[in-house]
């Protein structure tokens, strides 16, 4: 048996992850996450892409600041003042690393970049040398290296080490690869490139068709040192390998992969839960590792199986991805100690006055509901982290409505001092009377694209968690509200996403296509 290889895990959860629609975060999210990221064990964080946008630029600094124990790294393309933004952005990191982008397959040559192969490798080359010439820690990316012809990508790459790059990058940008061919692109650049031994070989798959795990898996089989991923996946169109699936897939099947990474486990579902909260993401019932359903054993058949022995069913336990062993944790009379030991069982770090602001609501949920569950404390926890700044607060609703009747709604909501009650009498039931009535209270005219509901725990009194996406001036915006009402939910998932509108429109919008990246 071969001695397991360490594999570097690389988290673009800020960047790629946040180019999925609607999922901007704000720098104070941003930061969480990367407190998150580094508390995971993930080895670099890819916090942004500095030149992009103002905030971009800001959240990086911020990041490169304050976030210790892993590499923070910066997105630039091959040009001076990409490459000199970002370590502009990066500089007072403890360790930074500069990524460094050029496409290299023929179709993008030839229509997007308009150059020829010599010209390709003589741009990749100073883009990188101008990277080394701020940091040791340079990464360089082909992109669209999966559909780059492979002696060219050779090439390249080569060229590329020779430069100073210590990562090379291997992104499928569109996730047209196959994990055989991954596999082979992998070998063929360690045998043919002389000096790949100087350099870490990366991989960075996209989901298009939902390979990016396997895809990701095969390249590690072949050689690859580094593996590019997101939390939950997100990514533009259908994602990035998602970092839950491959890690635990490398931890499980370590007889097949003999390979380790820095991942601590128990971490990925706490991780996992505050992506979504803070994106507005929700991750798919059957989601593999970080949905309750990847562990629930309801058919018969199975039960008797794994009551009798677990392993019968069971590849990992709850508890080694970050599920708590016991799921019923509070009730009206829990004290505040009890609570401060759940939440840091948890996984989460709250100062005092969040930890008393949850505990107040925590008593108010339970008068409304018997028992209260970990996914209960989880959700009131979030709303304290995920803290948009609000312009608008809801304080409380009025309905009147029944079937073949138009709804009569008054909503009161507060900005700033001023408590506003504003009633309309009109829409297709009470909920779309509700977002009538707080579009006209903010004056603020969205088109929904979409509302889902679900229970956040079990039960009749269950509490309702409300996603909503919506449209202003051609970006989308996400907002999540939670209550035991689900009317009340659906108001402050609404006014939440209103809120987004009013603190995101207004910045500068980023000058590049969102497609432009690796
Ligand atoms: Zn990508």
């Amino acid at each position: 048996m071969s001695a397991s290889r360490r594999i570097t895990i690389f988290d673009t959860t800020l960047r790629d992850g946040e180019q999925s629609p609607g999922a901007s975060m704000n720098i104070k999210e941003k930061i969480e996450v990367a407190q998150a990221l580094v508390k995971l064990g993930v080895d670099v964080i890819e916090a942004g892409f500095p030149i992009a946008s103002p905030g971009d630029f800001e959240a990086v600094r911020e990041i490169a600041r304050s976030a210790e124990g892993s590499v923070i790294c910066g997105l630039a393309r091959c040009n001076e003042q990409d490459i000199d933004r970002a370590w502009e952005a990066l500089q007072e990191a403890r360790h930074a690393r500069i990524h460094v982008f050029l496409a290299t397959s023929a179709i993008h040559r030839e229509f997007k970049l308009r150059m020829d192969k010599k010209e390709t490798i003589a741009r990749a080359v100073a883009g990188v040398e101008r990277a080394a010439g701020y940091c040791r820690d340079v990464e360089f990316s082909p992109e669209d290296a999966a559909r780059t012809e492979v002696d060219f990508l050779c090439e390249v790459v080569e060229a590329a080490i020779a430069a100073g790059a210590t990562t090379v990058n291997i992104p499928d940008t569109v996730g047209y690869a196959t994990p055989a061919h991954m596999a082979s692109v992998i070998r063929t650049l360690r045998a043919r490139v002389p000096n790949i031994d100087r350099a870490v070989i990366s991989i960075h798959c996209h989901d298009d068709l939902g390979l990016a795990v396997a895809n990701s898996l095969a390249a590690v089989e072949a050689g690859a040192g580094q593996i590019e991923c997101t939390i939950n996946g997100i990514g533009e169109r259908a994602g990035n390998c998602s970092l839950e699936e491959v890690v635990m897939a490398m931890r499980v099947r370590h007889d097949v992969y003999h390979v380790d990474s820095g991942i601590h486990s128990e971490r990925l579902v706490p991780t996992s839960r505050l992506v979504a909260s803070v994106t507005g993401i929700q991750v798919q019932r059957n989601k593999a590792i970080v949905d309750r359903n990847a562990f629930a054993h309801e058919a018969g058949i199975h039960q008797d199986g794994f009551l009798k022995e677990r392993t019968t069913y069971e590849i990992m336990r709850p508890e080694d991805v970050g599920f708590a062993k016991t799921d019923l944790v509070m009730g009206k009379h829990s004290g505040r100690a009890a609570l401060a030991d759940r939440v840091r069982t948890l996984g989460y770090q709250l100062n005092t006055e969040q930890l008393q602001t949850v505990f107040d609501r925590l008593k108010e949920l339970a008068d409304k509901k018997k028992e209260i569950y970990d996914s209960d404390l989880a959700v009131l926890i979030e709303q304290q982290i995920r803290d948009v700044p609000k312009l608008w607060e809801f304080l409380g609703y009025e309905i009147n409505a029944a079937s073949n009747q138009k709804p009569r709604v008054t909503v009161r909501v507060r900005r700033g001092d001023e408590a506003l009650s504003h009633p309309v009498s009109q829409g297709d039931g009470p909920i779309d009377a509700m977002f009538l009535a707080l579009e006209q209270v903010t004056g603020t005219s969205v088109v929904v694209k979409d509302f889902q509901v679900h229970s956040v725990s079990m039960g009749k009194d269950a509490q309702g968690e409300v996603t909503v996406e919506v449209e202003y001036q051609g970006q989308l915006y996400r907002g999540r509200g939670v209550s035991t009402d689900t009317v009340e939910a659906s108001g402050i998932a609404f006014l939440d996403a209103l809120n987004r509108v009013g603190t995101l429109a207004n910045l500068p919008k980023p000058p590049l296509a969102p497609s432009a990246t690796v």
